[in-house]
């Protein structure tokens, strides 16, 4: 089987994400429990669900910024309002 025969999309082919690994040097996805790439033999593949988890924790701790400045801006000391004098009309007997 050629190389480029090996690395064809396989319709079929599924990966639990809890299982599937990225290769940092070649972008194939594998899935544990291979320890190295198949496509470039490369032994740093990173688990996509701790990818996708850190990346919706940043989401997260942005949303987290970004209500904290909306409480601190709404917490902010505001100027006293200048109550407007009503004068009152003298009373004359
Ligand atoms: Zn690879």
């Amino acid at each position: 089987m050629s190389t480029a025969a090996a690395l064809a999309p396989d319709p079929d082919f599924h990966v639990d994400l809890e299982y599937a690994l990225l290769c940092v040097d070649c972008s194939h996805v594998y899935q544990i429990p291979r320890q190295t790439c198949p496509a470039c033999g490369s032994g740093s593949g990173l688990q996509l669900a701790k990818i996708l988890d850190a990346e919706r924790n940043r989401e997260l701790v942005r949303g987290l910024r970004a209500l904290s400045k909306l409480l601190v801006w709404a917490k902010r000391p505001t100027k006293p309002r200048v109550a407007r004098s009503v004068e009152t009309p003298a009373v004359t007997s």
